[in-house]
């Protein structure tokens, strides 16, 4: 069973979480806002009540996890997310990071290769709070062409290569955060697409990601 009620411990301990995700470096305020407003208890069992706003990851099935905070503010803040930008997400998972870039004013478009997750987002009435987060099930390798190209694309998934079709999908100066690497730990990358096919790679911290996967399941 999953929390539907945000009491006033819940919103105490949101703005420890985003206090904290700032005096770790992240000081965009209005990631930060986007932050506070989001109960992320409501993406997790009632198990996780007590600790869901540790700055931590958490299991929300099917072997996979909702991401850290942190990450989630820091994947963010690369993306340098507009209103109104079209930001396609890849691995839609707790959805709670689809939320943050519809806080921010995102039209997302988020896919999810696990008929499992995207069938649980399905019944999740929070959501409905958020017309502007289309969910896909597919694989995010494929990405999606009919409604390309993006203004921003983000992998939340340890992706072993930049996936071309994604690339193909993005707008001139357009950019894709995600992190790269086969091992335990990933590097965050930041690609811009350039004019005349050119793209410029801006490389970032460690992260440790569930790996991308394809096909679906
Ligand atoms: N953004 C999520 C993080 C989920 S973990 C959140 O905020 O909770 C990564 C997710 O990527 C998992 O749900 C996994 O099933 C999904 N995934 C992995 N490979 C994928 C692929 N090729 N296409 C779409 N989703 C994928």
């Amino acid at each position: 069973m999953r929390p539907t009620e945000d009491t006033y411990r819940h919103k105490g301990l949101r703005r420890k979480l985003t206090d904290g995700i700032r005096n770790k470096g992240i000081t965009d305020e209005r990631i930060l806002d986007a932050i506070t407003r989001i109960p992320r208890h409501f993406f997790l069992d009632s198990a996780f009540d007590e600790v869901a706003y540790e700055d931590r990851a958490f299991p929300i099935g099917e072997g996979q996890t909702i991401s850290q905070p942190y990450t989630v503010a820091y994947q963010t803040l690369l993306l340098q997310i507009r209103p109104f930008e079209k930001v396609l997400e890849i691995g839609t998972g707790s959805a709670y990071q689809a939320c943050v870039l519809a806080e921010l004013g995102a039209q997302v478009y988020t896919i999810e290769r696990q008929k499992k997750l995207f069938e649980l987002n399905k019944a999740f009435t929070h959501l409905k709070k958020y017309p502007n987060i289309k969910f896909f099930y597919g694989d995010g390798y494929e990405g999606l062409p009919t409604y390309a190209p993006f203004d921003k694309i983000l992998i939340t998934a340890a992706a072993p290569e930049i996936p071309p079709k994604l690339m193909d999908q993005l707008k001139p100066g357009g950019m894709m955060v995600l992190p790269l690497g086969v091992g335990e730990v990933q590097q965050m990358k930041r690609v811009t697409k350039l004019d005349r096919g050119k793209i410029k790679e801006e490389v970032f911290d460690n992260f440790s990601f569930v790996p991308m996967v394809e096909g679906k399941k």
